[in-house]
């Protein structure tokens, strides 16, 4: 189903007209109630009453994450506190976080675009939804939860974490739909499958997944475990959380951007400017309805690349394509451009390993050196012996090394670079625990 057909499959012309009046009324609004915006704009000689609506988009000024810090914790609130119903913030694993707020409005924007997401996933109302996502702070828990009120899923919020309970859950429950991150959702298969559990018995047809990237590869792997679909979700708390795009399961080809709340545009990250529909680039948001704290031109610095051409589902929604990489995740290795996704695209399809990998960057004599530590399975790693990892070579040497040459071979195809290639016995690498998964060790600032 359409969640919201009227404004989903509007036509490109009227979806314009709608941003163009949003955007002036947005202009006009963030000018006389964020002091921020009010100087950003007057130093770029913009005022509301001369602003040519969307054609003049790209005069606006951006915003950056650290305009949130800088202004930490409330500072571009464009609403009195008392009319914020909700504070969410994003983790911020390096300094202050950034803390976001909704008014009662947004959180009803809020549930709708994430009652859309449900829908673009498969959903039907009266269905049942195991929300694995975390509660808190954290947008994506509370976001899923009141769009899938909204739609009228019977939620169970369970939050993240606790696997064997979680499989009890789905076992026991038997919920149709279950939105966690993709690295949780593999630990879950895994362990489904280890246990003995058909997955074939379980109700569960849709995984949505997000908050971290993930692959083409992951999907399969999971689709064909589990016998589900699984859809990407994405978002981010500055925009409004969980709910900014998502896949239709239609097609699986590009996640819809709700172009009547955000208007997304791609642009050079070096240069600022725009780039073409197709071409990667830095995605960056404005929002077009919030009250509480409205952004705009806001720098997500995530990468990716978005589509105007319509989609097989019916809805006219632009679509990005999966987030290859962050303009700050990159990592430069002897110059060359690297990101954690393409690795974990090479990893596919070799026999004997497992997904779970970890990537270390060091510099060794003002060189620097990507090592990629790959899982075996279980079953290689009888076959070939514990003594190998031990570094007692006595058996199955030789499958050892040439596993480890299709590894080198796979990753100098797909990198363009030679690849320190270490083999882990099962369980060594980092699993995730619910939350996102942290899987880039870069050693270098530290030598
Ligand atoms: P936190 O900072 O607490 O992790 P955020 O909501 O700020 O929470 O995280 C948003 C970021 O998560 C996005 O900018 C993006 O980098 C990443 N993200 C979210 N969804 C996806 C997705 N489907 N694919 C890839 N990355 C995603
Ligand atoms: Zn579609």
């Amino acid at each position: 189903m359409i969640w919201n057909k009227e404004m989903e499959t509007m036509p490109r012309a009227d979806i314009e007209k709608l941003q163009d009046e949003r955007l002036r009324k947005l202009v006009a609004y963030v000018y006389e109630r964020v002091p921020f915006y009010r100087q950003k704009l007057e130093a770029a000689g913009i005022h509301p009453d001369t602003f040519g609506g969307l054609a003049e988009l790209t005069s606006l000024p951006f915003t950056r994450k650290n305009d949130l810090r800088d202004n930490y914790p409330f500072g571009l609130f464009a609403v009195p506190l008392p009319e914020v119903i909700r504070i969410h913030a994003s983790s911020g694993t390096t300094g202050k976080p950034t803390v976001v707020g909704y008014t009662r409005n947004d959180i009803q924007t809020w549930a709708e675009v994430c009652a859309r997401c449900l829908a673009l996933s498969g959903a039907e109302p009266g269905e049942m939804f195991q929300n694995a996502y975390g509660y808190g702070l954290f947008t994506g828990g509370l976001g899923m939860h009141y769009g899938a009120e909204l739609m009228g899923l019977t939620v169970i919020p369970v939050s993240g974490g606790n696997t064997a309970r979680q499989i009890m859950i789905m076992q026991d429950f038997g919920p149709h739909i279950m939105a966690c991150t993709p690295s949780y959702a593999l630990t879950l298969a895994d362990k489904i499958l280890e246990e003995g559990i058909n997955p074939e018995k379980l109700n569960l047809k849709v995984f949505i997944l997000g908050a971290e990237p993930w692959t083409e590869a992951m999907r399969q792997e999971l689709e064909s475990k589990l016998k589900v679909h699984a859809v990407n979700i994405y978002g981010l708390s500055e925009i409004i959380g969980p709910g900014v795009s998502n896949e239709c399961v239609e097609a699986k080809d590009g996640a819809h951007i709700f172009e009547d709340h955000f208007i997304p545009e791609v642009i050079n990250p070096d240069t600022g400017e725009p780039v073409p529909d197709g071409e990667v680039g830095e995605l960056v948001f404005t929002t077009l309805t919030k009250e509480a704290i409205p952004l705009l031109r806001y720098r997500t610095g995530d990468l990716a690349s978005i589509t105007r051409e319509p989609c097989k589902c019916g809805r006219t929604h632009a679509r990005m394509s999966r987030i290859i990489g962050r303009v700050d995740d990159m990592l430069i290795i002897r110059g060359v451009n690297v990101f954690p996704s393409q690795i974990e695209a090479a990893l596919v399809g070799i026999p004997n390993i497992t997904p779970h990998h970890r990537i270390i960057v060091t510099r060794e004599n003002r060189l620097d050196q990507l090592e990629v530590q790959v899982e075996v399975t279980e079953s290689f790693f009888r076959q070939v012996g514990e003594e190998m990892f031990m570094g007692h070579p006595e058996s199955g040497v030789q499958d050892l090394k040439e596993l480890e040459g299709l590894l080198f071979e796979a990753l100098h195809d797909a990198l363009g670079l030679n690849v320190k290639v270490t083999l882990l016995p099962p369980g060594q690498a980092p699993r995730s625990e619910g939350g996102k998964l942290k899987r880039v060790v870069d050693k270098r600032q530290l030598q």
